[in-house]
């Protein structure tokens, strides 16, 4: 029985039970009152394997082909519950029981001959949510179990905050999209052109919707984040953020079911110390958000400058001397975009043709004389670039991958010589090194007219002009010696990164999962107002992610299968 007050919105919850095992009559009463969409999961590729959780399985050869296909396609992975775009967040670690294919070949049958399949971090039953009442439904259900739960909605975490727990939440089913030239936030009398979205719509859904509706959406770049979802609740950039600023700066009004068991809107006139937290303060951290509204530009034209050359020892370091030397003058002129040693992809909404192939006439030089290729042109639309540019060039996903991060101060990096070089050095170093490629983002709020205190992302984000990436790929079938020895370049890499710009951030959505000084790093001064806010709306901890606002730490049993990694470098 439910031991639940009644509030005007929704319901209240207040503790009940420690955690106890839920019977299967429990589980059945759940069930039925979320409508029959409480599932079991298998992993992705179980269909594969003929042991699965330690018990004989019959392979199903036309499943496991279906698999094989979509193994590495956003699409697939965002719409099947059990993958996550970084299959390490479908795995235990820390015992390597996992049930993934080669990525680099997904019909090697290697990988399902000598392997068997375990259920690994992948949630064992999970809820299809289609409303605030399965939401509140579940709450319930966790507040009276006292159950670990998570909310997935793509997979596209690099930490494996969507991963784990006896039940999961998948939101990807919420799916509405709606736009109003006149939206009004909830308690206030000024109106807004803007979208509201579903928490598990994907951003290629977005953007199609945009270009009927002759509208831009500030997005990221790839087709299948959920734009609102971790996007947008902890920091959000876009190639487009110079100008138009991160998604939490663009959001209006998020619509969330509490840890409290209470459905709120919330934004600046009302909830509003909730609307601070929620941009900024992260995902899996305050509630179930079950949409979001955010203010959208009308549709524009973008100019665009999509470069490549072959990358070799000696012509990477001359690139990225151009790309830092010119950097400043770019956002002074509004360009965003993703660069690395041989590559760039920028866009500008601002400049002229000419003026934008004037702009990047360096670096085409430089392109053009490794043999490489320059385009530089006028697309009608965000949806025309994100189609023609984005899909093809978006980070790739199916393949176990580690980031590591930072936000890039644009003083001294861009301002004053020696921090140039520093600048160029370290990335100079991770190639030589490592053989890992920073990963430019041009995509910090830099012409931003940011409100201060609106947001509780890192203050970090406000003066800085880059955010410098890298990936580390691991195998399918790495083992623990080798995942050890890689998380170990990424915390090498890391280091090198915060010995250069010590005093910035980084992105909590793309950082190091074994990042010291996390609540330093990515949240800064905004730290303990966050948490205190935690404390108001989970008074009863009903969900405690890695690295969040308010987590528990790594001793904490639900952590076992990330890896023993330490975090004071
Ligand atoms: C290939 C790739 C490309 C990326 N490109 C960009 C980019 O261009 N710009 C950028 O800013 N970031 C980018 N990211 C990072 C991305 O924004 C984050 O991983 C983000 O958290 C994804 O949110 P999601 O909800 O889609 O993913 P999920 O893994 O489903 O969720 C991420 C986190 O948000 C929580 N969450 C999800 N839905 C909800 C909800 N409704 N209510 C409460 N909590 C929720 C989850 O529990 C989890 O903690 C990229 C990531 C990948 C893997």
């Amino acid at each position: 029985m439910f031991f639940l007050g009644i509030a005007i919105q929704g319901l209240l919850l207040r503790r009940v039970a420690a955690s106890v095992i839920p019977s299967d009559a429990q589980w059945a009463e759940l069930n039925q009152t979320v409508g029959g969409r409480l599932y079991t999961s298998l992993p992705l590729a179980a269909s594969c394997f003929s042991t699965v959780n330690g018990s004989p399985s019959t392979p199903n050869a036309t499943e496991c082909a279906m698999v094989q296909q979509g193994y590495t396609q956003p699409d697939f992975r965002s719409t099947h519950y059990s993958a996550h775009m970084l299959p390490q967040w479908e795995t235990c670690q820390s015992t390597v029981q996992r049930c993934l294919l080669n990525s680099n070949d997904p019909s090697d049958p290697t990988a399902w001959e000598d392997n068997e399949c375990w259920q690994g971090a992948i949630a064992s039953r999970y809820i299809d949510v289609r409303s605030e009442d399965d939401v509140l439904a579940a709450l319930s259900f966790v507040n009276e179990t006292g159950i670990q739960f998570s909310i997935k909605a793509s997979g596209h975490d690099y930490k494996g905050r969507s991963s784990f727990g006896s039940l999961s939440l998948w939101t990807r089913n919420l799916d509405s999209l709606n736009y109003s030239a006149v939206f009004l936030p909830e308690g206030g009398n000024e109106t807004y052109p803007a979208i509201t979205i579903g928490a598990g719509v994907p951003f290629e859904d977005v953007y199609a919707f945009a270009e009927e509706n002759n509208i831009t959406v500030v997005g990221g770049y790839h087709q299948t984040i959920a734009a609102s979802g971790g996007w947008v609740q902890a920091g959000g950039h876009s190639i487009l953020s110079p100008i138009y600023g991160l998604g939490v700066d663009r959001v209006l009004q998020y619509k969330i079911v509490t840890l409290d068991g209470v459905l709120r809107t919330v934004n600046k006139f009302q909830n509003s110390d909730l609307f601070w937290a929620l941009r900024g303060g992260a995902g899996s951290t305050f509630g179930v958000v079950l949409e979001s509204t955010m203010l959208v530009e009308p549709q524009m034209s973008l100019r665009v400058a999509a470069i490549s050359f072959n990358q070799t020892a000696d012509n990477a370091r001359g690139f990225l001397e151009l790309l830092v030397n010119n950097s400043y003058k770019w956002g002074q002129e509004g360009w965003g975009g993703h660069m690395g040693p041989a590559s760039l992809i920028n866009v500008n909404p601002l400049l002229t043709l000419e003026e934008a192939q004037a702009s990047v006439q360096p670096i085409v030089d430089y392109a053009l004389a490794q043999n490489g290729t320059a385009v530089v042109e006028d697309l009608a639309s965000w949806q025309t670039f994100f189609a023609k540019y984005v899909e093809s060039a978006e980070a790739s996903v199916g393949v176990q991958t580690i980031l590591g991060s930072r936000l890039i101060p644009t003083d001294p990096f861009f301002t004053d010589d020696d921090g140039k070089e520093a600048l160029v050095d370290l990335m100079v170093k991770m190639v030589d090194t490592y053989a890992v490629n920073p990963y430019i983002i041009q995509g910090t709020p830099f012409l931003y007219n940011y409100t201060e205190g609106t947001t509780s992302v890192t203050p970090a984000w406000r003066n800085s002009l880059w955010q410098i990436g890298f990936h580390e790929n691991m195998l399918y079938n790495a083992t623990l010696e080798t995942m050890y020895a890689q998380y170990e370049i990424v915390n090498n890499i890391t280091s090198w990164m915060r010995e250069l710009a010590p005093d910035s951030g980084a992105y909590f959505n793309e950082a190091n999962p074994y990042e010291p000084d996390h609540e330093v790093t990515f949240w800064g001064d905004n730290y303990p107002a966050l948490l205190e806010l935690k404390n108001k709306y989970d008074p009863f901890k009903l969900l405690d992610c890695w690295m969040c606002v308010g987590w528990q730490g790594p001793a904490d049993e639900r952590y076992s299968c990330y890896l023993n990694i330490s975090t004071d470098y």
